[in-house]
């Protein structure tokens, strides 16, 4: 010790006696022609919750998870780009951290942006996750971020960047890319054998067309990282990196600026050996980095003064926009890339498909809050928002968060998955208030109105029909559970139960309401004060267990009292508006009970026992086997359809390999076989004149409710999964599946995002040869709102309710993945196992489950309008809103049916309107979707028009502008920008693409071309 001390004395007295000089590097450099110029891409990955929470991250806090801090990498941004003005940054989204900064930094912070030294990319509230979000979230969520750029920089950011999601969509491409005004989209994670080709082919920059319908009008440029979004081995530079510094006084020892240079000649080469045109991209940074700036400024600087002085090659400060300009500049024609870029391989028994069930609560529960929040912000506009709040704002933001690529994607630590959730439960009540209080101003008619005290409700969503609740108390998350205090109310009293039904669609629509009651002698009444026809359904043991142990969990007691049976009864709705019903006590009318009979046995005619049954008290019937007892058929007389359908569940076991395990991000199944679970499940039929159920139990851990309902054409699995037992060391991953003999021809369909769908093929990929090492895992793909097969006759549809992976294995079945358990980390990073639990007090279980999915055949080309009508249904289900009442003058004193739109007026069936929102600064943000995509159905891919003064037949439009997709700018400003890239091979003009022309302000009619979505700034008188 004490002679390595003294040597370090020597050493630094040295230096004293050397005169000291300042060397001024030059990094003043650009693109040069006719070299290999390469881009030093300075950024920093900061996720907005993943080991650690948000807030952790940006403060700095729980370091000993990981030593983090966004504060740190902003703030010393700042003096590394003042120091230089050549340095250039990337940053993808700094809001908070801009709020928190005095007027001068903020000053500073606006030229370094207007110059270009500090690029702001992506810009939305977070780098959203592409396999487990909606598209409508996607939207929303970037539209927040670009409009905060806007406002505060007058800034258009021109660059996708989504450098760490696990596997790419063909909706991020084509909408959330090219429609929203990019130049080019950037990202790293495609899978390992396609990267291997196309490093050789130097494909690895395509022109990327993610829409069949809109082809070559919404394509973006696309780059795929050599490798990952991290600098070449060698070229780390944070304080504790150990890559090799510039030392370049030859004063000191380690002088090392020739092999320093040629390792980055070396490196720049082999790039360059991959990548088409003089031009290469170094991303220098990765997660969390730059916390202090200088330590990679100071190497870089260094880096293009010496490499530049070599010159072998040209190094320089970039950005993407600068990368992308330079490679537009080429005016090179590039390879064509369509569909997308799922599943993500990293390694040959690692197929990044298990997060797309990841926490399938959590999952659902963002689904849930994506229809509530587009609802709430209606009625919102229709009452007028108030800044002051209560207002949707916070439910925005938090949903913005919660599309994160650690957030939805079930990816976080346990810890941080619940504080998304905690900000969505949060956001919920705000949200919440506003829609109780517009429910209430807006019921109470004009003669009623002398101020007396506003009708308090409480209110509900309900799924298309429905169950899910979610109660407004505090942190009462109660999904699916079988809870809704607000109708489990004593009626014997002579009060009337009024239940508001608000449908958020476009479309005139009916679905049947299901709400637990507790009394047993209740009719249900219309508007107009006729007794409608209801059923009640008694409540199972299983639906009540559940009940009370979760509502135990999040409210700390069980409930008071305890409903008997499910109201149901059909209500019907106007186009955003609401109609009234009105539940009272009294001896049963039109209301039937239906009682449970276990399976039984049918004789047929001939006198054979006939060992079938048919359920659904409507033209669909499913048929079930008796003796076996399961289901067997598939029936509609309409549709002319009688399908033989099996329908079961089943588990893989999670591989425990310790070099790769099954885990929260990969799906690694020990076998491609599974287990199944329940044969032989007995079940109970409930029958009715609105509703037939059959209740299964098909193991001491898995559930189901099936429903036929009279007036549609679907049927209804509500799956009950866990807790699933792990006792036995093995992790499992629980799967449904539904078969029938259709010849499919390893062909299949799953949607993108919810929107598009694309044709999936087993064991094959459209861009290489495939070589299947996981035949399961590797034939999974992300499913939002359903998957098909179709044979010569006919196509089978199923649709979900929240994100879930899905594959069909075999041909003639489609199977869905609905929960995980798992005992391993899977060396993702996360360092946690996906093994979700709930406790009361220290007595923990594990998660259970409670979603749907929907069924349906129909001959062949017909499925479509089902799977889009019904799809957003299922993504905005009617919102409920209850009250209490004495006596039935309710209707004489309020409001009982209302719609905003004109009362001959309807959104054509191919369109639906995505957003309605006032915006804070007064403007309102509407968008509407066209449905269906060119060549989907018959009839609906057609041309469609909305009249807005039909929309808005209440308010008078003053002014209408069309905007880019997340409304920064102008459509037609951004048309103009918009670069025309090249494609290879592609002599002849690529086909023309039809899309709705520009709205005329006298007739104000928005046409939508297939697959289009417009988007307006309208200004209201
Ligand atoms: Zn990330």
């Amino acid at each position: 010790m004490a002679i390595h001390g003294a040597w370090i004395l020597i050493t630094m007295m040295s230096i004293w006696c050397v005169e000291s000089k300042y060397m001024v590097y030059n990094t003043t450099s650009k693109t040069v022609p006719g070299k290999l110029n390469v881009h030093l891409v300075a950024h920093s990955h900061d996720d907005v919750g993943w080991l650690k929470t948000v807030d952790q991250y940006y403060v700095g806090s729980n370091n000993s998870i990981q030593g983090a801090c966004v504060q740190n990498v902003l703030d010393s941004i700042v003096p590394a780009l003042l120091a230089d003005k050549n340095r250039k940054f990337i940053y993808a989204f700094f809001q908070r951290w801009w709020r928190d900064q005095s007027e001068t930094i903020q000053k500073i912070v606006k030229q370094l942006i207007n110059s270009g030294q500090l690029e702001l990319i992506n810009g939305g509230m977070c780098m959203h996750d592409e396999a487990a979000p909606h598209y409508i979230d996607m939207i929303d969520q970037t539209t927040l971020g670009h409009r905060f750029i806007k406002q505060e920089f007058n800034f258009t950011p021109r660059i996708g960047w989504q450098i760490d999601p696990f596997g790419h969509s063909a909706v991020q491409a084509y909408l959330l890319s090219a429609e929203v005004g990019f130049d080019s989209l950037f990202f790293s994670r495609i899978d390992y054998q396609d990267r291997a080709k196309r490093k050789n082919e130097k494909s690895l920059e395509v022109v990327w067309r993610g829409s069949k319908s809109l082809g070559s009008s919404a394509q973006i440029f696309a780059g795929v990282f050599p490798e990952n979004y991290e600098p070449p081995s060698k070229f780390y530079y944070e304080v504790n990196d150990d890559s090799p510094i510039v030392q370049d006084d030859m004063e000191l020892f380690d002088y090392n600026v020739p092999e320093r240079v040629n390792e980055f000649v070396a490196a720049a080469l082999s790039q360059a050996n991959i990548t088409r045109t003089n031009h290469v991209m170094w991303t220098m940074g990765t997660d969390f980095k730059y916390q202090y700036a200088q330590t990679w400024f100071r190497q870089m600087d260094k880096f293009i003064h010496y490499v530049n002085k070599d010159k072998r090659v040209h190094a320089l400060y970039s950005t993407p926009s600068i990368y992308t300009n330079a490679k537009y500049a080429t005016n090179e024609a590039w390879p064509l890339k369509t569909d997308d870029f799922f599943p993500y391989a990293d390694h040959i028994n690692a197929y990044w498909t298990g997060y797309f069930t990841s926490r399938p609560a959590l999952k659902g529960y963002i689904r849930t809050m994506s229809g509530y929040y587009l609802a709430a912000r209606q009625l919102e506009f229709f009452k007028g928002k108030s800044k002051a709040g209560p207002n949707t704002d916070y439910l925005g933001d938090a949903l913005a968060l919660a599309q994160h690529h650690d957030a939805v994607s079930g990816t976080s630590k346990q810890h941080v998955a619940d504080d998304y959730a905690k900000r969505l439960s949060i956001g919920y009540e705000k949200a919440a208030k506003v829609v109780e209080t517009v429910l209430a101003s807006i019921t109470r008619s004009s003669k009623n109105d002398s101020g007396s005290p506003v009708t308090n409700f409480q209110q509900a969503i309900a799924s298309p029909n429905s169950d899910i609740w979610l109660q407004i108390f505090k942190n009462c998350l109660l999904l699916n559970i079988s809870y809704c205090p607000a109708s489990e109310v004593d009626l014997s009293n002579g009060k009337n139960l009024v239940v508001v039904v608000y449908n958020p669609l476009g479309w005139k629509r009916e679905n049947v309401i299901r709400i637990p009651v507790i009394d047993e002698n209740v009719n249900v009444k219309d508007h107009g004060g006729n007794k409608i026809k209801a059923q009640l359904l008694p409540l199972q043991n299983a639906s009540l267990a559940i009940r009370k142990y979760y509502s135990t969990i999040y409210l700390g007691k069980s409930p008071s009292v305890t409903p008997k049976y499910w109201l149901a009864f059909s209500a019907s709705a106007p186009p955003l508006g609401f109609n009234t019903y009105f539940i009272s006590s009294g001896k049963r009318e039109e209301t039937t009970i239906a009682t449970p009979s276990k399976n039984h046995v049918v004789i047929s005619s001939k006198g054979k026992q006939k060992e079938v049954i048919k359920v659904g008290p409507g033209n669909l019937k499913l048929i079930y086997s008796t003796n076996q007892p399961k289901l067997v058929g598939y029936m509609s007389s309409r549709k002319m359809i009688k399908e033989s359908v099996r329908q079961s569940y089943s588990f893989y076991s999670g591989n425990s390999d310790i070099q790769q395990a099954s885990g929260a991000y990969i799906f690694r199944p020990n076998d491609t076989d599974s287990t199944k679970l329940g044969d032989g499940a007995s079940f109970t039929v409930l029958r009715g004149p609105i509703l037939d159920e059959v209740h299964q139990k098909i193991s001491s851990w898995v559930y189901q409710i099936t429903r036929v309902y009279k007036e549609k054409e679907y049927a209804e699995f509500e799956f009950t999964v866990g807790p699933i037992p792990i006792d036995d060391g093995i992790g499992k991953e629980v799967v449904t599946r539904i078969s029938a003999p259709m010849k499919t021809n390893k062909t299949f369909y799953t949607d993108s995002n919810g929107r598009d769908f694309l044709k999936r093929i087993r064991d094959y990929r459209k861009d290489w040869t495939l070589d299947v090492n996981e035949p399961v895992a590797g034939n999974y793909y992300p499913i939002n709102l359903g998957i098909y097969m179709k044979d010569d006759n006919k196509e089978l549809s199923l649709l979900v309710d929240r994100s879930v992976g899905g594959a069909s294995i075999k041909d003639g079945q489609l199977e869905l993945m609905l929960h995980r358990s798992l005992l391993q980390d899977d060396g993702r990073g996360v360092t946690e196992s996906l093994c979700e639990t709930v406790c009361i007090q220290n007595e923990c279980t594990g998660l259970t489950v409670v979603g749907k999915y929907y069924l349906r055949i129909d001959p062949l080309g017909e499925g479509a309008k089902w799977r889009r009508s019904f799809g957003q249904e299922i993504h905005s289900p009617f919102l409920l809103a209850f009250t209490e009442q004495e006596g039935d003058g309710w209707a004489k004193s309020h409001v009982s049916s209302f719609s905003w739109m004109d009362p001959f007026y309807v959104l054509p069936d191919n369109v639906a309107m995505i957003t309605l929102e006032e915006l804070n600064d007064g403007k309102v943000l509407v968008r509407f979707a066209h449905l269906y995509e060119v060549g989907e159905d018959k009839d609906l891919s057609v041309m469609a028009s909305v009249q807005l003064k039909k929309v808005f037949a209440h308010k008078k439009i003053n002014k209408v502008r069309e905007m880019s997709l997340t409304a920064n700018q102008g459509r037609a400003e951004m048309e103009k920008k918009r670069l025309v890239w090249k494609v290879e091979g592609s002599s002849k003009e690529a086909p023309k693409v039809v899309r709705g022309g520009a709205v005329d302000p006298a007739t104000l009619v928005v046409q939508l071309a297939p697959m289009e979505i417009r988007t307006f700034l309208i200004d209201f008188d």
